[in-house]
């Protein structure tokens, strides 16, 4: 039986790691199959403290994970189907193999959102995407959108220009909700232009089945434009990776894992979260790894006040 068992691979999962691995707790990472969390479809990272020339979000994840390694902490793949908190040990199950542990963190993440219409699913990896960092250079010279308002829309936007001849950023409102950082750089950049009220009702195809265009409907004037594009990236917000706990622990209306704020407990003893499953309001990489620690020093207590 394990001590700790960590699922997740992002900022929240390797702090915690490090801090459960240096306090020679020996944790079990399971990593998922797409390890790393979403800093593996960032580019330069400005904002982590301690590299002030950036650093690549992927170097970062790998740097976390290197320092866990060093201190003991052990790392499997796998994706976690189904869980069983409601009796000691506590269980997490992938599709291979069965984990026991005295003590689970949950540092699942978020995963982005879509629009969920069907030309979406159809055009998904033909011409749409949610991560300009892995499909951006496929649009050398050609025009792209970027729905949403947000941080995360006007990074992409910005990062798009590097191969885009164009980045059009279609946002429902007449106002961005990013940073103003975030908006200054790309209101100066001449490769940006802004299609404000607006709403993407339908994506186009071509004959070959890759994305054309997409209908574009004005939110004030209900009127339908089409506006012709070779790409579309989706940065709309996020979706919290929490599915499998559902029945196990609480969680809010949206899905966020609830915790007995400030600390990490979840309603459940022994299981702890953090990162951002549970945070809706902060989303960093650096609040996610401060919420990892706190959740490592929360199940090291806890199992030192337990005698397990
Ligand atoms: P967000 O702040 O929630 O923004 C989502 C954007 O998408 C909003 O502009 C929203 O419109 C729009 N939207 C949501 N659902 C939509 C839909 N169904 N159709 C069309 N548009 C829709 O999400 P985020 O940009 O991912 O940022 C999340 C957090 O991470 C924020 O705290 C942000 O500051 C942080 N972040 C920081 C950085 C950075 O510092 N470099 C980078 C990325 C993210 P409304 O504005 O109308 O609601």
């Amino acid at each position: 039986m394990e001590n700790v068992l960590i699922i997740g691979s992002g900022p929240a999962a390797l702090t915690a790691a490090l801090y459960t691995a240096r306090a020679n707790l020996e944790p079990l990472v399971i990593e998922g199959i797409d390890a790393g969390g979403q800093l593996m479809t960032t580019t330069e990272v400005e904002n982590y403290p301690g590299f002030h020339d950036g650093v690549m979000g992927p170097d970062l994840i790998e740097n976390m994970r290197k320092q866990a390694e060093k201190f003991g902490a052990r790392f499997v793949s796998g994706n976690v189907s189904k869980v069983q908190f409601k009796e000691l040990p506590l269980t997490a199950h992938t599709d291979d193999n069965a984990y026991t542990a005295k003590t689970v963190i949950i540092s699942t993440g978020a995963r982005p959102k879509k629009l969920d219409i069907e030309s979406e699913k159809r055009l998904w990896g033909y011409g749409i995407s949610s991560c300009a960092t892995c499909d951006g250079a496929f649009f050398r010279g050609k025009e792209v959108c970027v729905i949403g308002g947000g941080d995360s829309a006007l990074e992409e936007a910005l990062f798009l220009t590097r191969f885009a001849s164009k980045v059009t950023i279609i946002h429902r409102r007449d106002e961005l909700r990013a940073s103003k950082i975030m908006q200054d750089r790309a209101f100066a950049n001449k490769k940006i232009a802004f299609l404000w009220d607006s709403l993407v009702d339908e994506y186009l195809a071509s004959d070959k089945n890759l994305l054309r265009g997409v209908n574009v409907r004005n939110v004030k004037t209900n009127v339908i434009t089409e506006y012709p594009c070779d790409g579309v990236f989706l940065g709309i917000g996020h979706i919290p990776n929490t599915d499998i706990f559902k029945g196990q622990i609480d969680l809010d209306e949206n899905g966020y894992i609830i915790t007995r704020e400030p600390r990490t407990h979840t309603n459940i003893e022994g299981v702890f979260a953090a990162g951002d499953a549970v945070d809706h309001i902060y989303r960093q990489a650096i609040t996610a790894a401060a919420m990892g620690c706190k959740s490592a020093i929360d199940a090291e207590r806890y199992l030192g006040e337990m005698n397990l």
